[in-house]
């Protein structure tokens, strides 16, 4: 007990000294933010912090700004599409509004008020319901084949989802353990006190094993110097077959 709460009280401390540095870290080169116009210095987040990781003005990380790049240059949100945002991140939510007919949200707590309060790998939807779904950092936080699963349900055919999540591009297989609970110890292995894994290269046969055929956008320069991109982060395009225009592959 003893030896666990004086761990707890310096990794306390150890937090306080990084939240602290990381609030008065700055990147060095101004960046272009493609989700709300500023140009200016980017401030740092994550843990450990990233220098050039949020934009000041609205929030957006590296993400956000990689996935509204290629909304703003493949235009893959129409007038009829009906939308769903999982975990919805108000950097990305109103910019998607705009341009559907239907946009609801979907989230495991109810913190943000989301349109629809339920579990990814079992919503109790109805089948094919939606033309696109946005669900960025969630797949590691669940079961993930379980959520593919329900996502392909509820996608009609020609659906999209726009997937992103941490993944380790110089491992072939994703580290899990269930044995690995405990919050300290996930934090350890994971990355964070949440996460169940972290992908490898294998995260695209999850995807396909689900059904679906999967397209890459991953962060490119100038992309990368300009928007201040993670190198190499991939936006996941994951859609599902529409048999009545099946292209020849
Ligand atoms: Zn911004």
């Amino acid at each position: 007990m003893g030896v666990r709460a004086g761990k707890a009280r310096r990794w306390g401390t150890v937090d306080a000294v990084i939240a602290r540095f990381a609030a008065a870290a700055r990147g060095r080169v101004p960046r272009l933010c493609p989700c709300c116009g500023h140009e200016g210095l980017f401030t740092a987040f994550g843990d450990p912090p990233r220098y050039d990781a949020r934009c000041p003005r609205c929030g957006s990380l590296e993400r956000h700004r990689l996935i509204r790049l290629w909304m703003d240059r493949e235009r893959p949100f129409g007038p009829s599409h009906r939308v769903l945002h999982v975990a919805p991140e108000p950097q990305l939510g109103p910019a998607i509004r705009a341009l559907v007919a239907r946009y609801e949200t979907a989230d495991i707590s109810p913190r943000r008020a989301p349109d629809h309060l339920l579990d990814i790998c079992d919503t109790g939807l109805p089948d094919g319901q939606y033309d696109r779904i946005v669900c960025n950092h969630v797949l590691e936080h669940v079961d993930d084949i379980r959520a593919l699963a329900e996502m392909f349900r509820l996608l009609a055919p020609g659906g999209l989802v726009l997937l992103t999540t941490p993944i380790i591009e110089g491992w072939a297989t994703t580290y899990e353990n269930s044995a690995i609970t405990a919050p300290e110890e996930r934090r350890l292995h994971f990355g964070q006190a949440d996460h169940l894994r972290i992908y490898g290269r294998d995260l695209r046969d999850r995807i396909r094993q689900a059904g679906f055929r999967l397209s890459e956008f991953p962060a490119m320069e100038p992309d990368v110097h300009r928007h201040g991109l993670i190198r190499g982060e991939t936006l996941f395009l994951a859609r599902k077959p529409d048999p009545s225009s099946e292209e020849a592959a």
